[in-house]
């Protein structure tokens, strides 16, 4: 279905019955949201429909603020041949998303407003999300020169970030947290000590030792945390720490807001659900960075999650083609696809009973909304029509057939997962909808 034609037929929208799960109003009850001119208008226990207004039925559904993904990698510019804007687009609607914050590591890099504004026009053409650049801390991620963060707010970037590198000189990363004041912008960091990690492939441990493959030890990462948040006390920034893998750096962050210090942390999907095992029989599908990790360290990511220490739930979705991934484990590319695997395997959680509805909504939605400072994670009247509705009990086999990502770098293929996204709404208008199931 095109997304014109939708927007001329459903000026009005009425989702009736569905399970409302808004943490932002304190929600988790069945209810009706009636939707006018790409906003809710109205959300209510039961909201009378007439003729004229289009109705959906969604008794058994949820009905939840539109997911928003604040680290993805959507290539473009530079390795159109991994994924575009517009098919990275398409598998985050696919996966329930309205927004991404895409990383700034393409070709080139984010490190000017031309290429940020590149990015919010490609982004603007596929209608498909609301897309948030976030630029580079250094320019093209040299770690020495500083970028200029006011030019790159001003053209529309949302954060900073060297993710992929971290910015390895601790001066050069004190002057960007300063520099980050004038603006109050938001920093994130890839936590990796490289003078550690470096030639490393997976985690170090038992495994490392059994596959002879060079091990990328947990306090690499926990080193790198510790850094940035004594940076952050120091100046006072907005500190956000990316793709947390590890039992210790959990314990890092958490002591560290107790402390009060202005930081907030992400783990992706395969953190709490995979560990190094996977990396058995040299699966370079497994292969990450940060590396999966072992048992104790993803029992310790899922208390984080439940505990609020961990705010956010992101997939550094990191496309690559086939060539990159079917090669020796050691010259295999780091990452995996994770738009459209993202939102079952955090519904698995809530089976386990670790976290709860809200937990996940907040996780995937409110806090990625409130951290990065834009509309959404929430369905108060007023707000953009950014849905998401979710079958949370409908079993399926992910395949790459199913994927609408360029890229098939998922260890999830096979996997029988259960729940999804089967509408996503943007400004009230479907950016997925397989089944056809809007009027
Ligand atoms: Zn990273």
């Amino acid at each position: 279905m095109s997304g014109t034609d939708s927007s001329i037929r459903n000026d009005r929208l009425l989702l009736k019955g569905g399970r409302i799960i808004d943490p932002s109003q304190g929600m988790n009850a069945k209810g009706d949201i009636l939707v006018e001119h790409g906003t809710i208008k109205k959300i209510d226990r039961a909201i009378e429909g007439t003729s004229r207004v289009p109705t959906l039925h969604l008794e058994g559904k949820w009905v939840v603020p539109g997911l928003i993904d604040m680290h993805v990698h959507l290539r473009e510019p530079g390795e159109e041949y991994k994924e575009t804007i517009r098919t990275g687009c398409m598998a985050g609607a696919a996966g329930g998303f309205t927004a991404l914050a895409c990383m700034p590591n393409t070709f080139p890099a984010n490190s000017t407003s031309s290429v940020t504004r590149f990015i919010i026009e490609r982004a603007r053409e596929a209608a498909l999300a609301r897309v948030y650049p976030i630029a580079t801390i250094t320019r093209d991620q040299d770690g020495k020169q500083l970028t200029e963060f006011g030019d790159l707010l001003e053209a529309g970037a949302i954060a900073f970030s060297d993710d992929g590198l971290p910015v390895e000189d601790s001066f050069v990363m004190r002057l960007a947290m300063e520099y980050s004041l004038n603006f109050d912008a938001l920093i994130i960091s890839h936590s990796e000590d490289l003078p550690l990690s470096r030639g490393g492939v997976m985690n170090e441990g038992r495994i490392s030792t059994v596959l002879g493959l060079k091990g990328i030890p947990k306090v690499a990462e926990e080193i790198a945390i510790s850094r940035d948040i004594a940076l952050a006390e120091l100046t006072g920034a907005r500190l956000h720490i990316a793709h947390v893998s590890t039992k210790g750096s959990v314990d890092i962050i958490r002591r560290a807001k107790g402390r009060g210090i202005k930081v907030t942390a992400e783990t992706a999907p395969h953190y709490f659900s995979l560990t190094e095992e996977a990396v058995m029989g040299y699966n370079t599908l497994a292969k990450m960075n940060p590396p999966l990790r072992t048992e104790e360290d993803r029992l310790a990511i899922i208390e984080g999650l439940r505990d609020g220490t961990i705010d956010v739930i992101a997939t550094d979705h990191a496309p690559h083609s086939i060539l990159e991934k079917e090669c020796e484990f050691e010259l295999a590319a780091n990452g995996i696809t994770g738009l459209e695997t993202a939102l079952p395997l955090a519904l698995e959680l809530v089976r386990q009973g670790a976290i709860s509805p809200p937990d996940m909504v907040r996780l995937m939605s409110e806090r990625p909304a409130l951290i990065l400072g834009v509309e959404g994670g929430t369905l108060k009247p007023g707000s953009p029509a950014d849905i998401t509705v979710i079958d949370p009990d409908i079993p399926f086999t992910f395949t790459p057939e199913l994927s609408h990502s360029k890229s098939h770098n998922s260890p999830f293929y096979g996997c029988k997962l259960q729940g999804k996204a089967i509408l996503t709404l943007l400004g009230g208008v479907a950016t997925y909808d397989p089944d056809v199931i809007l009027p």
